[in-house]
């Protein structure tokens, strides 16, 4: 059986050395795991004593071991059969930030004040087109920054 999961797990093991920050021995790189919006990331780590713990996108990550280089802050990891999940190092393909958002018309972050904790956040991507969609109803109190805030939120 060769389902997605299997073939990209395979192809981390087989890559992650390569990568041009974090292949290095020094550094962990603990396996991709699905966010609770289907995309992935990977945790990485030093191994010993420092608390250095970072948390980067699979995609950007897999793309930068098979390129060797690291993505310039004006590339995106672009899915060439268009779909997010589908993290196969052969649908991945560095492309210009602008031009990838416009083309799927990704949303840009934008800031919002929580209407509880007065905190600032940001929300991009499905949670911000999300937020778009709740906020066009009359009941809608937010922004809330998180699921706490809004359990609040519910009773004011
Ligand atoms: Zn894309
Ligand atoms: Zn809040």
């Amino acid at each position: 059986m060769n389902t997605l999961e299997e073939i990209i797990k395979r192809e981390f093991l087989l890559l992650k050395s390569k990568h041009p920050t974090y292949g290095s021995s020094s550094w962990t790189v603990s396996p991709p795991y699905l966010k609770d919006d289907f995309r992935r990331q990977v945790h990485i780590g030093k191994r010993f004593g420092s608390r250095t713990r970072l948390t980067r996108s699979y995609p950007r990550f897999i793309l930068e071991c098979k390129l060797e280089r690291l993505l310039e802050d004006n590339e995106d990891a672009h899915h060439i059969n268009t779909q997010e999940y589908d993290d196969r190092v052969d649908n991945l393909e560095p492309k210009n930030k602008h031009i990838h958002r416009a083309d799927h018309k990704i949303l840009l972050p934008e800031k919002f004040i929580c209407r509880i904790c007065k905190v600032e956040f940001e929300l991009s991507g499905i949670k911000l087109t999300k937020f778009k969609m709740r906020a066009k109803r009359k009941t809608y109190m937010g922004p809330y920054c998180s699921k706490s805030c809004a359990g609040k939120g519910n009773f004011f």
